[in-house]
């Protein structure tokens, strides 16, 4: 059986980036910002993606853990946006910059998920980027390997948006996998972590007049941590990029969670929000024009588009090859976030939240400058983007007195929290 859709013509843009969580945001907003017509697209009502309707609400360490800022840009932006209008849990060292060199205490900060997700609303509009909710991407339009547009379907129907860069921010790389960029699936353990409140938080929240003692996720389904640890035996994994790995996961955590809440009497507890997303960590990724791997901590790369740390460790220092963000042979794709290409825990410090925000703002400003040089994504002028990002304040090679005098430690054992 075959079916034809008609798809309406709706819109043309210069940039258009495909999933509004956190990399989206700031590829969008990095697009604009330098003059591009943008169009994000995002298929739930909000944005964020797993920082927000996902409840993921921690931004990482963004700080080598002795007082020295690593992760700044657009990531430090969105770091104080997210907190601009709620609590925070900001080390007291942290609160007004940099602090004093060998500070232990690491900057990161907790935040008001529902709250933030208000805040970037009024962000992306305010940067006059357009919003698209309750859309999602069905298909790329190929040429050969050029990316003409997506097709969409939302409540107006079966659409079309030209472009003429396509930024991949769906955390899936859904736009990357169907027009046929090679890339990499993933496998995740059993995690579903909701908000919840008991009386008991309640009193403390009120006795500490501080909202963010309010709630934590104190009943769940899956309590599966970052390396499996808590993973029920016999239990497989998921890719979670089929209909029934999403549905399945969905009906397994509710039954599970919901076992869980009613041990407990249903007048002193209540759960204040459910995940809205998967809480899949890894699903599909770009195999990348390079790879970041765990060896390559303390390496410096030609192409850096950003330096960031391990949010686990002290001191581990990467840089982001802006090849992690692109394939050769594909001149107007790109992607950024948990999306972009690495392997082992090199990955997980390159998907968390603020190098997700740093892919993002980097993927924005590539795509600007190969639509004004007529130039392939993969063969931008890197010396030209990263003197653009670091006018805009990220750091894009750290200083080597930032390099530890040891040997290196088994980065791959350590973590296993809910990162
Ligand atoms: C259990 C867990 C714990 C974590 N803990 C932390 C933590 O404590 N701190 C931290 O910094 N990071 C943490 N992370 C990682 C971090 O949350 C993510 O890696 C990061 O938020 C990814 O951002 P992103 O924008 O790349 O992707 P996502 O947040 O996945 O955003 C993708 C967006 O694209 C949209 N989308 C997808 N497909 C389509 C489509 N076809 N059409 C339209 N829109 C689409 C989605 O709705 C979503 O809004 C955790 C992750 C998990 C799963």
């Amino acid at each position: 059986m075959k079916i034809n859709r008609e798809a309406t013509m709706a819109g043309e843009y210069d940039v258009i980036v495909a999933g509004g969580g956190v990399a989206g945001v700031a590829a969008a907003v990095s697009a604009q910002r330098m003059g591009k017509r943008t169009l994000l697209i995002e298929k739930t009502i909000g944005l964020g993606g797993l920082a927000t309707n996902g409840l993921i609400n921690l931004f990482v360490p963004m700080c080598n853990g002795r007082g020295v800022q690593i992760i700044k840009g657009m990531a430090e932006e969105l770091l104080r946006l997210s907190v601009k209008y709620s609590y925070d849990t900001i080390p007291e060292a942290w609160k007004n910059g940099e602090p004093d060199e060998g500070e232990k205490a690491r900057y990161v900060t907790r935040f008001s998920a529902p709250i933030f997700t208000l805040a970037l609303t009024e962000f992306v509009k305010s940067e006059g980027v357009d919003l698209l909710f309750d859309t999602i991407i069905t298909a790329p339009v190929m040429e050969g390997n050029i990316c003409k547009g997506l097709v969409v379907e939302n409540k107006t129907g079966c659409e079309f948006y030209g472009a003429k860069m396509v930024i991949d921010t769906t955390g899936d790389a859904d736009v990357l996998y169907r027009a046929g960029v090679p890339t990499i699936q993933g496998q995740n353990y059993h995690t579903y972590l909701p908000k919840s409140v008991t009386l008991e938080t309640c009193k403390k929240a009120a006795e500490a007049e501080d909202m963010s003692k309010l709630y934590g996720n104190i009943y769940a389904g899956g309590k599966a941590t970052l390396y499996g640890g808590k993973q029920p035996e016999g239990k497989p994994t998921r890719g979670g990029t089929t209909v029934k790995d999403v549905t399945e996961y969905v009906i397994e955590n509710h039954i599970e969670c919901l076992e869980d809440i009613k041990k407990d009497d249903r007048w002193k507890r209540t759960i204040v929000t459910l995940p809205n997303m998967p809480q899949f960590r890894t699903t599909r990724h770009i195999d990348g024009d390079y790879t970041l791997r765990v060896e390559d901590a303390y390496c410096h790369f030609e192409d850096s588009i950003a330096a960031i740390c391990d949010f686990d460790r002290r001191d581990y220092l990467y840089e982001v090859p802006y090849r992690t963000l692109v394939k050769t042979g594909f001149p107007n794709l790109i992607t950024a976030g948990r999306c972009a290409a690495g392997e082992g825990y090199a990955w997980d410090v390159l998907r968390v939240i603020p190098p997700a925000i740093l892919t993002g703002q980097a993927a924005g400003v590539a795509c600007s400058m190969a639509i004004d040089d007529n130039a392939d994504i993969c063969r931008v002028d890197i010396g030209r983007l990263q003197k653009i990002l670091e006018e805009q304040n990220v750091m894009i090679h750290f200083a080597d007195k930032l390099i530890p005098e040891r040997e290196m430690e088994d980065v791959s054992a350590g973590a296993d929290g809910h990162i």
